[in-house]
């Protein structure tokens, strides 16, 4: 969910151009003010009670924030985040050049402040391309709906031969997967 918010910027103030339209925000899944000052207001602290958005979606809000002060980086759509045990990977609907910045200088401020390995990917309402775009260069084969003793879960399957290709070990693709696509996941290569 994203949060369309104002722009507080002054009329002298240029807004950011990166080849694209003039964007006058950072698009980030909390408000202007949260991803500014790191505080969560009520709105905000709601989105996270529900488990619209996560606390780390708020911290890297404010981080991006950070960093737009020294790079600019207003041009950045950030959407979401899903945290697996040794990478963050980063959804943006926007150019993902501008987070990953010049020679990976954004990604790597995003590593020392999170924390972890950072990856940026494209947001897709369409979640296979999103699992596509991050499996690259391992070919996705397809997600098929499965049924186990009543329970529906998905299987997402990958070519034999590509496991050492794949560049996240299978454990975070299935976590990814599951948050993803909303359903318990499994990853087979076959
Ligand atoms: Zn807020």
């Amino acid at each position: 969910m994203i949060i369309a918010v104002k722009s507080t910027r002054g009329k002298n103030e240029p807004a950011a151009v990166f080849g694209r339209e003039a964007v006058d925000y950072m698009k980030t899944p909390v408000c202007e003010l949260c991803a500014k000052s790191g505080e969560m207001c009520k709105p905000c602290n709601k989105l996270v009670a529900e488990g619209k958005i996560s606390k780390l979606d708020a911290t890297i809000s404010h981080a991006l924030y950070a960093i737009n002060e020294k790079r600019n980086i207003s041009g950045a759509g950030f959407v979401r985040s899903v945290e697996l045990d040794h990478l963050i990977v980063i959804f943006t609907d926007t150019d993902p050049g501008i987070l990953i910045g010049k020679g990976g200088a954004v990604s790597k401020e995003l590593t020392v402040i999170l924390g972890k390995k950072i990856r940026i990917a494209q947001s897709s309402a369409d979640p296979k391309r999103s699992i596509e775009d991050i499996i690259a260069p391992v070919p996705l084969l397809g997600i098929n709906k499965m049924y186990s003793s009543g329970n529906e879960y998905l299987k997402v399957r990958l070519p034999r031969g590509y496991e050492r290709t794949l560049p996240l070990d299978p454990g975070s693709l299935q976590k990814l997967s599951t948050a993803l696509l909303g359903m318990q996941t499994t990853v087979v290569f076959e």
